[in-house]
């Protein structure tokens, strides 16, 4: 059965009247606080006053409260338990103002919801005076999507309006201009340091290039799966996208965090699927950017880390589509938080070196061994099926079998599980791990990480069988 709101938000207007706050401690201070959002003219009022309200933009009267205080009064708050918070409640019935009564639903008329304040946007949330936390963890949350600056922004974009609709003749391109701006971190900053004159610059060139309908592609990182690791840019960049196009190991619920209605291309090489050849994609990317569309190119991990985003981008500046690259949790780096390991460690470990195994050559390995003497940690990205033959390599390159062996299967997301050996027992070791995509660390530092199974911490009795 759907849940029907016993509440209606509405955004009340302040301005100009006045906000009365009966009581003189802690729960008219946090009322107070609320109402000195605003630019409302407000009252504290209690015979007794004991909590500390300087630096608040509000009238404090200590006295008892008087009715005639109600005069012009948009609302009125009755709290801290006393003669005043009666006095005041009764009042306000009387009058048919407003009234909450802190900590009492059901006396209240209205709730104060959690307020996310970017004057003049304003965002409330409420839970009907249930749960009261929910709303709070909520609004940590949009509070965490939207700048600082977002009021500002709102101002400075109302004042483009006229030359963008006399640039921009497409409703679509506007839209998309709008939406192009709006999630473009580099205008934020501009307007966030009143560099207004560097913010119209930029908008026009977005305006012009909107005009021509040109396209713009952004390399996102998605991290290593779970979708609070990505960054808040590449969420918001997300959302802009008019096309997706996404490797395989990029996990769904990060790509639905895109539009609705935005197209959506899987390109990575998965087994029993058509794969798409990195050249294919190269075209793909400068195809639809030159459609006009807002594409972003979906990686795993970070996208400059084995990512092909080199040949991605030679290809976007060969045919001047503009590009960005919004970075992300490689997963070397969630492989070491997942194993708490600190991958350069003071005395032991000078460096980390991120490698792949994937066609090293003698060569390489060779490299990779003096490295590793040295005690550099080796992070070694698509080495999981030979581990066992790096291992052997690097101890005839002269690496003590002693040598730690750390695997990180799956880092950074629910399932993720870690290992612990040696070089020497490396193929034992590979025949332990799960499914999925793994981290080979090698180096005296990985020793230092916690490579007990998560589960293992997990009480018995909470354990699922
Ligand atoms: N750009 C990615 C790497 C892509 S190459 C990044 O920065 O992480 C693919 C390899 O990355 C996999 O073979 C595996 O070694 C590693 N990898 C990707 N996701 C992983 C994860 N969640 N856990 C462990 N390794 C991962």
């Amino acid at each position: 059965m759907m849940t029907k709101l016993g509440i209606f938000p509405v955004s009340m207007k302040v301005r100009g009247k006045k906000i009365v706050i009966a009581g003189g401690g802690p729960e008219a201070l946090a009322k107070a606080r609320l109402a000195a959002k605003t630019d409302a003219h407000t009252i504290v009022v209690a015979r007794k006053i004991f909590a500390d309200f300087s630096g608040l933009d509000v009238t404090v009267l200590e006295q008892p409260f008087t009715d005639d205080l109600l005069d012009g009064a948009a609302m009125v708050f009755s709290g801290d338990e006393g003669p005043d918070a009666d006095l005041a409640k009764a009042a306000a019935r009387a009058h048919s103002i407003p009234l909450n009564v802190v900590d009492k639903p059901d006396e209240c008329d209205f709730y104060t919801p959690a307020i996310v304040d970017r004057a003049p946007l304003s965002v409330a949330i409420s839970s009907e005076g249930e749960a009261p936390v929910m709303a709070r963890l909520v609004r940590a949350k949009i509070e965490a999507l939207l700048p600082l600056s977002l009021g500002k922004i709102v101002k400075f974009t109302g004042g483009l309006r006229d030359k963008v609709e006399q640039t921009i003749h497409s409703g679509d391109q506007r839209r998309k201009f709008y939406q192009d701006l709006l999630a473009s971190p580099k205008y934020e900053q501009l307007v966030a340091d009143d560099r207004d004159q560097d913010a119209h610059l930029f908008a026009d060139w977005l305006m012009q290039a909107r005009a021509e309908g040109e396209g713009f592609v952004h390399l996102v990182g998605a991290g290593p799966g779970a979708e609070d690791l990505l960054t808040l840019r590449a969420q918001r960049v997300l959302q802009s996208a008019d096309v997706i196009v996404h490797d395989q190991l990029v996990p769904d619920v990060i790509v639905e965090m895109g539009r609705r209605d935005a197209e959506r291309v899987a390109v990575g090489k998965a087994k029993g699927r058509h794969s798409f050849t990195q050249k294919r994609i190269n075209q793909m990317l400068v195809d639809f950017a030159k459609q006009g569309k807002r594409v972003v190119r979906l990686k795993s991990g970070d996208p400059m880390i084995f990512g092909r985003a080199g040949e991605e981008i030679a290809h976007l500046r060969a045919n001047n589509v503009d590009f960005d690259i919004v970075p992300g949790i490689t997963s070397a780096l969630a492989a070491a938080a997942d194993s708490e390991t600190p991958v350069t460690l003071r005395n032991v470990s000078s460096g980390i070196v991120f490698a792949t195994a994937h066609g090293a050559d003698n060569q390489v390995v060779t490299h990779w061994a003096s490295l590793a003497k040295s005690g550099i940690s080796l992070g070694i990205y698509m080495g999981k099926s030979i581990i066992d033959e790096v291992a052997d390599q690097l101890i005839a390159e002269g690496l003590t079998g002693s040598t730690p062996v750390g695997v990180v299967v799956n880092a950074g997301r629910e399932n993720s599980s870690r290992y612990f050996g040696t070089l020497a027992g490396a193929a034992q070791l590979k025949e332990q791990l799960a499914e999925g995509p793994a981290i080979v660390f090698i180096g005296e530092a990985i020793a230092s990480g916690n490579w007990q199974q998560f589960e293992a911490q997990i009480p018995q009795t909470l354990q699922v069988a």
